[in-house]
């Protein structure tokens, strides 16, 4: 009697609440009280973290002879983990109808909170299964965001939320997580770049195009006074303005502090295996 419930609640969310998000987020700027609730409700506890996509910062490890890319993060997280579920179809770009990047790459739930999950949102999958989507969300140009999202949770209706961890694949057009920039700063400041990342602009080399400006969701790339801006303290590093631009004016790169720092927090992603 308890799986129609939560088949019929992820699909109200879903059909009304989706397309109403960046209203729901831009009042959590305007409202205190209003803050407290979204807040307690769809973001508690959440930790998360952007990881680059590695397509144009492959060449600039090897330069230094490291083995480690950022995606190595998330694909030892993949294999440490018991419970893998796959999403059938990535909700919002098929929501959008995506031309530009791929509907069937959704994303991947670990922990034992997956096993919960309605089987029409995901199914089980092998580690090798989702090392795979790993490397076409890259080679499709995605960039990745790892972490405890209270609003996955809530949304599937499935729970303890702390046994949860999601890997979401953000295209610059579609993604639920570009959201972050309406949100109030005591929500958003949550989603963390990667410790180390430097995204940097070569002026240069600015063409103007201004394609960079639409790769951006967390709108930290401003063009005023006839020149492109990177404002350091909105970007989250996730390299899509590194992919978005032909003229070779932005650099993503990160340093081996970054590494440590990024296994460093995998043991604590890694404690949802003990729930
Ligand atoms: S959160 Fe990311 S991977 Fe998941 S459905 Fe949305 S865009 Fe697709
Ligand atoms: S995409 Fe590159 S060349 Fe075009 S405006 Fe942005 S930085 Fe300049
Ligand atoms: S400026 Fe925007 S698109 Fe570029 S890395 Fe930072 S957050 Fe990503």
């Amino acid at each position: 009697m308890r799986r129609p419930r939560i088949v019929d609640f992820s699909r109200f969310i879903l059909k009304y609440i989706f397309n109403w998000r960046f209203w729901i987020a831009e009042i959590t700027k305007k409202s205190k009280i209003y803050k407290k609730i979204i807040d307690f409700t769809l973001f508690k506890d959440d930790e998360i973290v952007v990881i680059p996509n590695t397509i144009n910062i492959n060449k600039k490890i090897e330069s230094e002879g490291s083995e480690f890319l950022p995606t190595d993060v998330i694909k030892e997280v993949i294999k440490r983990s018991n419970d893998i579920v796959l999403m059938n179809t990535c909700l919002c770009r098929t929501s959008n109808d995506c031309k530009d990047y791929p509907q069937d790459i959704g994303c991947i739930f670990l922990g034992p909170t997956a096993r919960k999950i309605p089987k029409h949102i995901g199914k089980l999958a092998t580690v090798e299964e989702a090392l795979a989507q790993v490397d076409r969300a890259d080679e499709a140009g995605l960039s990745h965001i790892i972490g405890r999202n209270r609003i996955d949770a809530v949304w599937m209706n499935v729970h303890p939320g702390k046994g949860l961890l999601t890997i979401c694949h953000c295209c610059p057009c579609c993604c639920l997580w570009k959201v972050y920039p309406n949100l109030d700063s005591d929500i958003s400041d949550k989603l963390e770049k990667l410790d180390g990342v430097s995204v940097k602009l070569h002026e240069e080399n600015c063409k103007k195009c201004k394609k960079c400006l639409e790769s951006c969701m967390f709108e930290a790339i401003s063009f005023k006074d006839n020149k492109i801006s990177i404002d350091n303290d909105n970007c989250k590093g996730c390299g899509l303005c590194v992919n978005s631009c032909k003229f070779d004016a932005i650099e993503i790169d990160y340093t081996s502090q970054t590494i440590d720092n990024v296994v460093n927090r995998i043991d604590d992603l890694i404690e949802i295996k003990e729930l």
